[in-house]
């Protein structure tokens, strides 16, 4: 499939230059060879494992992970094939008979999540998990509010994007959803305080909304006591606690569901991204039967036509197998933990460009004194064959997602070409410029 020249130059415009802070100026510089080579068949990528190789035939270690999509890596075979045979059988839901693998997954997955929560709604994206977390707190509540936090992020929709604590993303959607409310991120205190004002003015909050580590925003890690005291204060308050697990979840922090790091059992638990295995698009809000019983007594007032397809379940179904077969969380846990440690080695010593490193397992944020250093690094690194992305619009801080899978040879083939990249960059700086 081939671009004619204008249209070349439109794929460059509406990918790269909005987003330009995002990346990094190789991976732009990418996008415009790939353009001017008009083939947009060449965007395609192959690969296996955490290894990609571009349309121009260039070996590239892959950290961005399709920000917690290919946890299992690119087109696990596994799963792979269980959508290959589920295609052959019946691609799309039937609607009027009962659809046993939409059972099968939604067993699976109450196993597999904390507490007493056991009913799913499979969607196709997190965004949609999260418009149907919110609702679902709305029905059983008969409340409206929601407390979030600032430079939290669930999504564009406009009920995900009402909890999406970043202007920018919020402006062009503006008014959003009212009765919301954003808190520092990692600060319980500010929680109790906004129910504390809500409860006076006759309490219309429904859910709290967190991330268990925020993604988009750079890898955060809240404080060790944040999570068991919102589990505390929801209940002191009655409203419920709602943990966007689109991202972190799939064992990508190095437990299967990011709270359990904190053996904390929300109401209401998100996920999407790697549930499909990183091979079919799916999402699912789950929750407890007595907080479902508000969709059972009436199952007309959720649904969705292609949510939890045959495909989609097929796929995810494989993934939470290949997860637990093949170690996968065990593998997050102790890949991050070296990655980590070796990350905040490295920053140690460049202490003039770095301000911290962040992150819990293979979710890992590298903080730079400022935006144009964290882009200098993401080129250069780049240019050596990592790829890395930045953060909410800017790079300040470069996030490091890769497949579960990555070896630990890739790790330290990344850590050697970070510390090639930072030599240059310390070079370019103590050169004087010419007079
Ligand atoms: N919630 C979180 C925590 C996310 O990280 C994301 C995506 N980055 C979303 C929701 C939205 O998911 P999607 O892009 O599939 O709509």
């Amino acid at each position: 499939q081939h671009l004619s020249k204008s249209e070349a130059e439109w794929l460059v415009e509406t990918t790269v230059s909005n987003f330009a802070r995002h990346y990094n100026s190789g991976f732009i510089e990418y996008r415009k060879s790939v353009a001017e080579a008009g083939d947009f068949a060449a965007v395609e990528w192959t690969g296996q494992g955490a290894t990609f190789k571009d349309a121009l035939g260039r070996k590239y270690i892959d950290c961005i992970g399709g920000f917690g999509l290919f946890n299992l890596g690119w087109a696990h075979p596994k799963v792979v094939r269980a959508v290959q045979a589920q295609l052959e059988k019946s691609p799309l839901p039937t609607q009027e008979l009962l659809d046993p693998l939409r059972g099968m997954l939604a067993h699976l997955l109450a196993e597999i999540t904390p507490g007493d929560i056991q009913y799913s709604f499979f969607v196709s994206s997190g965004t949609e998990a999260v418009e149907g977390a919110m609702k679902l707190a709305k029905l059983y509540t008969r409340k409206s509010g929601f407390i979030a936090a600032v430079r939290g992020f669930h999504g564009k929709t406009t009920g995900s994007l009402s909890l999406t604590g970043k202007a920018i993303f919020r402006r062009p959607a503006m008014p959003l959803h009212n009765n919301i409310f954003h808190v520092p991120y990692g600060d319980a205190d500010a929680v109790e305080q906004q129910l504390n004002i809500a409860r006076e003015v006759g309490n219309d909050i429904a859910a709290v909304v967190m991330e268990p580590v925020q993604g988009e925003a750079g890898a955060i890690v809240p404080p060790a006591d944040f999570w068991p005291r919102l589990r505390q204060i929801c209940d002191e308050y009655e409203v419920l606690l709602i943990a966007d697990e689109v991202q972190t979840g799939m064992g990508r922090t190095g437990t299967l569901w990011g709270v359990e790091h904190w053996n904390v059992v929300p109401d209401i638990i998100t996920s999407a991204k790697a549930l499909g295995g990183g091979v079919m698009p799916i999402g699912a809000f789950m929750s407890t039967p007595k907080i479902w019983s508000v969709l059972n007594s009436n199952p007309f007032v959720h649904t969705t036509t292609t949510g939890g397809n045959p495909l989609a379940c097929a796929a995810a179904i494989a993934a939470i197998n290949v997860t637990l077969e093949e170690d996968m969380v065990e593998q997050a846990a102790t890949k991050g933990e070296y990655f980590i440690a070796r990350l905040r080695e490295i920053a140690a010593h460049h202490s003039d460009i770095y301000t911290n490193i962040t992150g819990k397992g293979l979710l890992i944020g590298q903080h730079f004194v400022d935006d144009d250093i964290g882009y200098a690094v993401s080129s250069g690194l780049f240019k050596r064959g990592v790829l890395v992305s930045g953060t909410l619009n800017n790079s300040r801080v470069i996030r490091i997602e890769p497949p579960l899978v990555i070896t630990r040879e890739e790790i330290d083939t990344i850590l050697n070409r970070l510390e090639d990249t930072l030599q240059e960059l310390h070079a370019s700086i103590s050169t004087p410029s010419q007079p």
